[in-house]
């Protein structure tokens, strides 16, 4: 590492250090942005450590957009054009509590203690005028791709559990292996994750999810003991002969191979790697000695919405993955016109393009991959496309004001009627017509 390697940093964090070192205090670029710098990877949050205190932080830069939210933990955001600081003095943390919160920050004069508090080595090093300050070699870990405990492995996992999952997390991420005491370290407290908070378990998870290679974290969380406590209906799945002509790998290994398979969408990802939890529960053998799995596919889509409601994922998500899981069968009969236009109808058109990217993923996952019926779907939801039908209840060529002008009362009905017209313009049973919809509305509901 060079000083001219420094000056090529894009970012103007200079001028943040400049202004504090003007005025009497040291300051460094600290954390992930100097990892990512070395290894390439576009930096996203820049963090500032400083002798400052949070009320310097704010006198030094009185005159730009400052976020204080965050000034009792001893940080200030700075926002300068584009880019925002993140601005904290020195820490050297107390005990923890609850896994996560230091009980008290304890400011500290010197940036040695500060990098002594921080997690990995390669995310403990700063930068500063006169070049790169590495107390804990992470210039070899990062050139040998190994996470490091900055310290005792045992005494820094069991202070913040969520250590664990980080070190999982940059290992996928950075592509690095993990240290052989760290994960001693993390297998021996793995039974306790659950203690950190469902949301901290949440995000890191996700990000595992959304790596280029997720079924490493998968298998990473499997062997140390994690994935057992945080998804224990995946655990179980490790090893489970599926006794089928159409399967070579076991449950996992298959899931896992559907997951890589599967673009970098989180609703996606979940349901790859959740779409044959409900298999080992509905296992039958049946007279040829197959097993046979009836109904799984509902099973799974109930197993994942528990699960990720106790992590507390979103509403959103949690309903779109479990449809995606639901409906991953459907791909065992021939797609006609109506049953897409039916899906579409459900679905709208991002969802089923995701459905056919979890069928294609888990068909090529097979043994006899066979794609001809997702091919099929593609084409007839582009032909679909061409025709005018109503897809969504909003584009028929009738609102609720003229169900109301029919004398249909004011409230659910209204909704009612109009998906149950939009339904059967799809199957075709009535024609998209305002007339003829009309028509019919008054027949069935003149009395209403
Ligand atoms: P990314 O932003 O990609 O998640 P990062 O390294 O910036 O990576 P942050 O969570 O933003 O990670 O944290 C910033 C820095 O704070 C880290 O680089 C690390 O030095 C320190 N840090 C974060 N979480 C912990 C923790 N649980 N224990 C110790 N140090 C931590
Ligand atoms: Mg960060």
């Amino acid at each position: 590492m060079t000083n001219k390697d420094l000056i090529d940093l894009k970012i103007p964090y200079q001028n943040i250090l400049n202004r504090l070192n003007k005025e009497g205090f040291d300051a460094y670029l600290v954390g992930g942005a100097i990892r990512d710098y070395l290894l390439g990877r576009e930096i996203f949050d820049i963090d500032i450590a400083t002798s400052a205190r949070p009320s310097d932080i704010e006198k030094v830069f009185y005159d730009k957009k400052l976020i204080s939210i965050g000034k009792k933990f001893g940080t200030i955001k700075v926002v300068d054009g584009q880019f925002i600081y993140e601005i904290t003095t020195f820490r050297a943390d107390g005990p923890y509590i609850d896994q996560r919160h230091p009980k008290e920050v304890h400011f500290s004069k010197s940036l040695r203690e500060d990098l002594l508090r921080r997690d990995f080595t390669i995310n403990a090093m700063a930068l500063g005028k006169g070049g790169i300050i590495d107390p804990f070699s992470a210039g070899d870990d990062l050139k040998k791709k190994i996470i490091r405990a900055v310290g005792d492995p045992d005494i820094r996992i069991r202070e913040d559990l969520l250590r664990s999952l980080r070190a999982v997390r940059f290992a996928c991420q950075l592509d690095f292996a993990i240290e052989k005491n760290l994960k001693v370290a993390i297998k021996k407290h793995a039974k306790a994750i659950n203690q950190i908070s469902k949301e901290r378990i949440r995000d890191e998870i996700s990000k595992i999810l959304l790596t280029k290679n997720p079924s490493r974290g998968l298998r990473l969380l499997e062997e140390l003991g994690l994935l057992e406590e945080i998804f224990p209906e995946v655990s179980i799945m490790v090893g489970f002969d599926q006794k089928s002509s159409h399967h070579h790998l076991d449950l996992f290994d298959h899931s896992l191979e559907v997951l890589d398979k599967l673009p970098r969408d989180l609703a996606l990802r979940l349901a790859g790697l959740f779409h044959d939890t409900g298999k080992p529960l509905t296992m039958v053998i049946d007279e040829n000695g197959e097993g046979r799995f009836f109904g799984h596919q509902n099973l799974s889509a109930d197993i994942l919405e528990k699960r990720l409601r106790k992590l507390r994922f979103s509403n959103n998500l949690i309903k779109e993955a479990k449809t995606l899981v639901a409906r991953h069968m459907d791909s065992a009969n021939t797609y006609t016109k109506k049953s897409i236009r039916k899906l579409l109808r459900k679905l709208g058109e991002e969802g089923v393009l995701k459905l056919f990217d979890l069928q294609r993923a888990d068909t090529r996952s097979s043994k006899t991959p066979d794609l001809s019926n997702m091919d099929l779907g593609l084409r007839i939801l582009r032909e679909i496309k061409e025709e005018n039908i109503p897809i969504k209840t909003s584009n028929l060529p009738i609102n609720g004001h003229d169900l109301k002008a029919l004398g249909l009362k004011e409230g659910p009905l209204i909704g009612k009627v109009l998906d149950l017209i939009g339904e059967l313009i799809v199957e075709g049973k009535i024609a998209n017509d305002k007339k003829e919809i009309l028509d019919f509305v008054t027949n069935k509901f003149g009395d209403h």
